[in-house]
């Protein structure tokens, strides 16, 4: 169907009305999607995603009240290669036109998203900005190739600025680091931490941080920064409608990897990003929060109830470190093979930084400790 559309240039796109004129008839189709997305809500409620406090009476006639807001938001799904799967962007109709992540860095992606946009009549020269919620490959791929074409402003967290401006210098200090980080694991000659450098010659980018607020599709959304995915994760959240878009912060199915990475430039000792991302869990969890637009998967309602389920998740993996440590000291990459036995080549870093999130856990709770011998660390149950 995507591809349909892309075969077929919107008419008012051919006929070259402005800018302003294809906008404003983007906002009359509103009218159009009004009640499927109403449905898309409906569905929701009935997929028995909600429980005890998340349904609340009354919280049903509200969202249908408030359906035309709902229908201003239109979710662009895009293929990627990555385990994940399908990854969505979100165009926010509305003063300023808005764009929330932007799919991988392929041809066929960014022609997905071109597609999305063209199913209501919009071309990248009308999205006004655009937010990105993390800087990862599948979210923000896209943002040079609507730059080529548009003078369209990005907003990003603060974070991202080392990553944006730092180049090639610090690819390779990443690099230098996750290299050390991987023999310390004890999988030196098993992983490869090298990745092609790829440039991020992005234009008019603005920073975000943590309390800011952001004017977005005729809506006012607060930031609210979550690192531990990655050190870039920032929520978009509007207060009046309970409308959040986590990028992959706060997926409802599968828990993102809370990925280990080098110290901040300024700082000594490398994030902690296990510790960081149940910070940031626990922040949003008593936050009124209704639909859930996420980087991966379709919109939910319920976020406390996935957030329990990461915290238990999470126990639960401890509890199985704790038990192979029990049998005598292992190394990280001993215990993400023990754990992990399918991951093969570059996945096995996924493994590690699994394991070492956990063990941070672990150390800091005082049930495991860590001792170096040659330049690996081995952990041991206390
Ligand atoms: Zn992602």
């Amino acid at each position: 169907m995507i591809q349909k559309q892309l075969n077929a240039a919107p008419a008012d796109a051919r006929s070259g009305k402005s800018r302003a004129h294809r906008r404003a008839a983007a906002q009359d189709r509103l009218t159009l999607t009004q009640g499927r997305s109403r449905h898309l809500v409906c569905n929701l409620l009935q997929e028995g995603d909600v429980t005890g406090d998340d349904m609340q009476t009354g919280e049903e006639t509200e969202t249908e009240r408030r359906g035309p807001a709902i229908a201003k938001i239109i979710p662009i799904n895009m293929k990627t290669h990555y385990a994940e799967g399908d990854v969505n962007a979100y165009l926010l109709l509305g003063s300023p036109v808005t764009l929330v992540d932007t799919g991988i860095h392929t041809e066929a992606s960014v022609q997905q998203l071109r597609g999305g946009l063209a199913a209501v009549g919009l071309t990248f020269q009308d999205v006004e900005q655009i937010v990105v919620t993390h800087m990862h490959l599948d979210h923000c791929g896209g943002v040079m190739a609507i730059q080529e074409e548009a003078e369209v402003p990005v907003f990003v967290h603060e974070r991202a600025q080392v990553l944006l401006d730092g180049g090639r210098q610090e690819h390779e200090r990443t690099e230098a680091f996750l290299r050390e980080f991987i023999v310390r694991c004890g999988a030196g000659g098993v992983v490869d931490p090298r990745r092609p450098y790829r440039e991020a010659a992005w234009k008019h980018v603005r920073y975000l941080a943590d309390g800011d607020t952001l004017l977005a599709g005729g809506e006012r959304y607060h930031v609210l920064y979550v690192p531990g995915h990655s050190q870039t994760d920032m929520c978009l959240w509007n207060p009046e409608t309970g409308d959040a878009f986590v990028g992959d912060y706060l997926l409802q199915h599968i828990s993102a990897n809370a990925f280990i990475v080098p110290p901040h430039p300024w700082e000594r000792e490398r994030p902690k990003p296990l510790l960081q991302l149940r910070e940031s869990l626990d922040r949003a969890r008593d936050l009124p929060w209704k639909t859930i637009f996420p980087g991966h998967g379709d919109p939910y309602l319920g976020h406390r109830q996935v957030i329990n389920q990461r915290f238990l998740e999470q126990h639960e993996r401890c509890e199985h470190i704790r038990r192979l440590l029990q049998a005598g000291p292992r190394t990280v990459y001993q215990l993400s093979h023990a754990m992990f036995p399918w991951l093969k080549g570059g996945a096995v870093f996924l493994g590690l930084s699994e394991v070492q999130g956990h063990l941070d856990l672990l150390l800091e709770r005082s049930q495991a400790e860590a001792a170096e011998d040659d330049g690996v660390v081995l952990y041991s149950a206390v």
